[in-house]
């Protein structure tokens, strides 16, 4: 799979990019690939019940922790945006609006490849992306969707048919410490909340399947 820069790696919610393709990143970035990184929401609601991490603070932290799994994997500050669209609500949001957002961020470094969540991957946000990206994606660039929560919450027909994309794995193999160190920034999502027992936290085996690997990636077939 060879995939041109500059790269582009959309994230409805910071360990998104992490989990679904941080192998991938990482084998990238060590190529020389340039590889940019695209935060959507503010990832402020997944711990609604907690009074230490108020939502702006948990924003804030979770934007920290997205740029600190990047580095991780080879991606630096200034290759990031984020937009701080509404967590859990991206499919409220105007999809012309998103698109307008979307392509300002990409003037920077017009993607190549473009690498989101499978459009449909089971969660609303990741869904609700997969409109405004791709129709902010430059013509003739080449899209990929990964897989975040299809092993774990997908339906048969949440996975593309045969017809309708091309399936690639990617080993995680020699890029299963950085992955872990990536997705391990993400505290705030793996125990670090504690004053909100309905809040999110990773499950373990989610978090040890990913590192396992491998990374799917669908691109779509034409015509
Ligand atoms: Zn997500």
């Amino acid at each position: 799979m060879t995939l041109l820069g500059p790269v582009w790696v959309a994230a409805p919610h910071p360990d998104d990019e992490a989990l679904g393709c941080g192998a991938l990143l990482a084998a990238l970035t060590a190529a020389g690939r340039e590889v940019w990184a695209l935060l959507l929401t503010d990832g402020g609601f997944s711990h609604p019940g907690s009074r230490e991490f108020p939502r702006d603070r948990l924003a804030a932290e979770r934007a920290a922790e997205w740029r600190a799994g990047l580095g991780v994997l080879g991606v630096p500050p200034e290759r990031t945006a984020a937009l701080n669209l509404p967590d859990g609500a991206l499919a409220a949001c105007d999809p012309a609006e998103v698109e307008r957002l979307v392509r300002a961020a990409f003037v920077s470094a017009p993607p190549a490849t473009l690498l989101l969540p499978w459009r449909r991957d089971p969660h609303p946000d990741h869904r609700a992306a997969w409109e405004p990206l791709t129709a902010a994606c430059p013509p003739g660039a080449r899209v990929l969707g990964y897989a975040v929560w299809l092993a774990e919450r997908g339906a048969v027909a949440d996975w593309p048919a045969p017809t309708e994309a091309r399936a690639w794995t990617w080993a995680v193999g020699e890029h299963r410490a950085a992955k872990a160190r990536a997705v391990a920034a993400h505290a705030t999502q793996l125990g670090r909340v504690t004053d909100d027992p309905g809040g999110f936290t990773l499950a373990p085996e989610m978090v040890r399947r990913a590192l396992e690997g491998p990374e799917l990636y669908f691109e779509e077939m034409m015509g």
